[in-house]
């Protein structure tokens, strides 16, 4: 991965003057640190980051540097990574399936909580005296991009005999659910508080902590999220829930973090009347576009800088594979008298993007400009 930077404010600039022939994502680390803030001030709890959305390095640095001290991570290689930024940070393992040679290696890496949703999992971590255990769960609630409650999550009443579990074999008793990645919806949030408060009744245990998740929105389409909209929603909750006895809560956004402080260039290889053809696409930084649909947010660059034409037409976006797989969803209203050798500006594409880009046909983005001030 390269550490290229430009001093320039503007991606258009950079394009304009390197003319790069493959696709180049621009990571703007200010912006990053405003949103880091934007949790850090209004969440009321712990702020972690779910280095799945994005696990560059730089990226983890800035956050660091924001102040975030503790990760989601969930495999050796995302605790190495954090390791390597921030050798104190607290690493919350909640991915609930783990081999038993995963399981020594976090130990080795001093993992400070591990989440768990079915009894196998619970036994094979053995001794958990004195260590945090987040027993996760899952309700049929909707509100996000698809359904995250398909793989992971204890039914409640699983849940309640996990929790009182946790707490006779000594563990430090926590709760943690996942409400879907791109979850506008507030109420999302509103039931799970409510159920756990429930499930922690039912299991007579006093939760140490209750983590709420990723699933904070990103700006995709038209719609903007309303991140102080879901603190204030999770506030109401925990209250209704809890009382005066809350649990410390802790949050872990992943796209909600990071997708704001990345935009993808991608250049026009060649046109037809309908199509266009781009050098990446849904097998590379557009890779979870295929699952949550085409998202809008799209600008031309010319090489001339000429003004933006206000009429837009309906194209489908091919990518540069040989696969007849390789195109969007659904088409892309973009900018009519778009051109060979035009880029486009993907904005608000820091999350899954380069995280999950392939190599694929030799095609996919890696490469990574830092815009600085
Ligand atoms: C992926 C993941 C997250 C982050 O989800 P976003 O929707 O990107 O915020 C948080 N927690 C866990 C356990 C995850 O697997």
């Amino acid at each position: 991965m390269g550490r290229l930077e430009t001093i320039l404010e503007s991606p258009q600039i950079w394009l304009r003057n390197e003319r790069p022939d493959e696709p180049i994502f621009f990571f703007n680390p200010e912006q990053l640190r405003a949103t880091a803030q934007h949790f850090l001030s209004g969440f009321p709890g712990e702020v972690t980051y779910a280095v799945k959305a994005n696990p560059h390095i730089d990226v983890l640095a800035v956050l660091a540097e924001e102040g975030v001290t503790a990760f989601d991570v969930a495999s050796p290689d995302e605790m190495m990574r954090v390791r390597q930024v921030l050798p104190n940070a607290r690493l919350h393992y909640h991915n609930p399936i783990r081999s038993r040679d995963e399981i020594a290696l976090a130990r080795l890496y001093g993992v400070a909580s591990w989440s768990v949703d079915r009894m196998s999992e619970l036994d094979k971590l053995g001794d958990i005296t004195g260590v945090e255990i987040a027993v996760r769960f899952k309700l049929p609630v909707a509100g996000a991009a698809y359904d995250f409650g398909t793989k992971f999550g204890a039914e409640p009443e699983l849940a309640v005999a996990l929790l009182a579990e946790v707490a006779k074999r000594g563990g430090v008793p926590s709760m943690t659910f996942h409400p879907g990645t791109q979850c506008h919806d507030a109420q999302a949030w509103v039931s799970y508080i409510g159920k756990a408060a429930e499930i922690a009744r039912a299991a007579r245990v006093q939760l140490r902590r209750l983590n709420v998740g990723g699933g904070f929105p990103a700006h995709r389409c038209d719609r903007m999220p309303d991140l102080d909209g879901i603190f204030a929603a999770i506030i109401g909750a925990v209250k209704n829930g809890f009382g005066d006895a809350p649990p410390k809560l802790v949050c872990e956004p992943g796209r909600g973090m990071v997708s704001e402080c990345f935009t993808l260039a991608l250049r026009v290889k060649a046109l037809t009347d309908e199509a266009v053809f781009l050098n990446d696409g849904i097998y590379g930084g557009l890779n979870e576009w295929r699952d949550l649909g085409t998202g809008e947010r799209v600008d031309l660059v010319t090489p001339e800088f000429g003004k933006q034409p206000d009429k837009r037409v309906d194209r489908i976006v091919f990518g540069p594979t040989c696969d007849s797989l390789d195109r969007l969803p659904s088409p892309l209203p973009l900018p009519d008298g778009i051109a060979e050798g035009d880029y486009l500006l993907f904005h608000g594409i820091g999350a899954y993007s380069l995280a999950q880009a392939t190599r694929f046909n030799g095609y996919g983005a890696q490469e990574v400009v830092t815009l600085r001030r």
